[in-house]
């Protein structure tokens, strides 16, 4: 049954159309045409007419897999991961990583490089610009058409202009205009965010698709979070929601911050701050948190015991953000939290003890399942979430129009 239909709309309601259909498919929640009859009440004719569409623009295939549901067993469907092209690029103060993917977020091509985060926006995004050019070209990818560019940045972010907002280690980004200047060359979308809203959304997304609250605890050099809120990311109404790592912690003696100010939280327990204080008690050859990783994972006593108890700091934080946003899973992420239990143990210790018991009673608190390139997971899913948002992809298809674009 069709709906009558607005002249600059799509011939179908959002809700039904196949960009539903496509959503439907990719986070599994229904993967034959049986079970996307039975989802979304269309008939069979009409889911048809929907996979035709999808079908027609290359981004669904019928797979030899076949699944049994309510009869006859039906072919799976899936997106078609060789459709298009992502490009992700996760911003590092130590590296930065620039990885082509196919829709499926799996990596096709990547590079790693090494750059000054404070030589500026221009010189670096024409650099990471050359950098992909390059891998595209390397891999025999020129022809593939591309959805879209994510870029995490260790900074705060205003999602929406696509900018770096306020202090952070990315000094002379502030306000810069990132996406103007890759859209100078490139007819796709650009999509900039934080790199711990990245973190976040590629666990939800892989690990955690059925749980639509996560709270995600990054522990490296410096500390943040970020969280998706009934299956979205929160971003808060400056882009700074989640950015902890400031947040004043009393009773530990205010130790001076990088920010400028005293007794942050991750002037407490932020990697930086954990080899100042192995420092001062007179260990040798520890100037970051790689080192006292590196010190942890060889049991060294002080370099543990340092670790467990900034992870009961931390866990007071992570304690009133579990009481505030009564998330499903928290999931401890970063160089810190690869260490063994340590630090999970005393944040672990101090939630129970401190939140409220209808919090916790079915809160998993769970350390992160990726082992690397988690940054570039996020930035597809970021580009994926964008192109195939429903309401844009009906439009898109209605006019027989593709939702990819191409570089230059
Ligand atoms: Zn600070």
């Amino acid at each position: 049954m069709e709906q009558s239909t607005p002249a600059s709309a799509s011939p179908w309601r959002v809700d039904d159309g196949p960009g539903a259909v496509l959503r439907l498919i990719t986070t599994g929640q229904a993967r034959t045409r049986t079970a996307i009859s039975e989802v979304t009440g269309l008939a069979r004719s009409t889911v048809g007419q929907r996979l035709d569409a999808l079908a027609a623009a290359d981004l669904v295939v019928e797979t030899d897999e076949l699944v049994s549901s309510r009869g006859r067993p039906s072919r799976a469907l899936r997106l078609n991961p060789a459709a298009g092209l992502m490009i992700s690029v996760d911003f590092g103060e130590e590296r930065t990583r620039i990885a082509v993917t196919d829709l499926a977020t799996t990596i096709l091509t990547e590079r790693v490089m090494r750059l000054a985060l404070d030589d500026g926006p221009e010189t670096l995004l024409d650099i990471v610009g050359a950098a992909i050019r390059d891998a595209i070209t390397g891999a025999g990818l020129d022809d593939v058409p591309v959805a879209g560019v994510g870029l995490g940045l260790p900074a705060p972010v205003d999602f929406g202009a696509g900018q770096v907002r306020g202090w952070s280690i990315m000094s002379g980004w502030d306000g810069y205009d990132i996406r103007s200047h890759l859209q100078q060359h490139w007819r796709v979308p650009v999509l900039i965010d934080n790199d711990v809203n990245l973190l976040t959304l590629a666990e939800q997304r892989r690990h955690w698709p059925d749980q639509t609250h996560l709270l995600y605890i990054k522990a490296g050099t410096g500390v943040g979070s970020g969280m998706v809120i009934d299956g979205a990311i929160n971003r808060g109404a400056q882009g700074a929601a989640g950015d902890i790592g400031h947040a004043h912690i009393n009773g530990y003696g205010d130790p001076q911050c990088r920010c400028g100010n005293l007794g942050c939280l991750e002037a407490l327990v932020g990697g930086w701050a954990l080899a100042r204080d192995l420092r001062e008690r007179g260990r040798e050859g520890i100037h970051d948190a790689r080192d006292v990783a590196d010190r942890v994972k060889r049991g060294e006593l002080d370099a543990v015991a340092r670790l467990r108890s900034s992870g009961r700091i931390l866990g007071e934080a992570v304690a009133y953000a579990t009481s505030l946003l009564n998330p499903d899973v928290i999931v401890l992420g970063g160089l810190l939290s690869v260490t063994g239990d340590h630090l999970l143990a005393g944040v672990r210790e101090v939630i129970y003890q401190r939140a409220l018991p209808l919090a916790t009673r079915q809160l998993r608190i769970v350390p992160t399942r990726f082992r690397s390139r988690a940054g570039i997971a996020g930035a597809g899913y970021l580009v994926r979430d964008h192109v195939f948002d429903p309401a844009t992809l009906d439009r898109t298809l209605a006019t027989g129009g593709s939702p990819f674009g191409t570089l230059d």
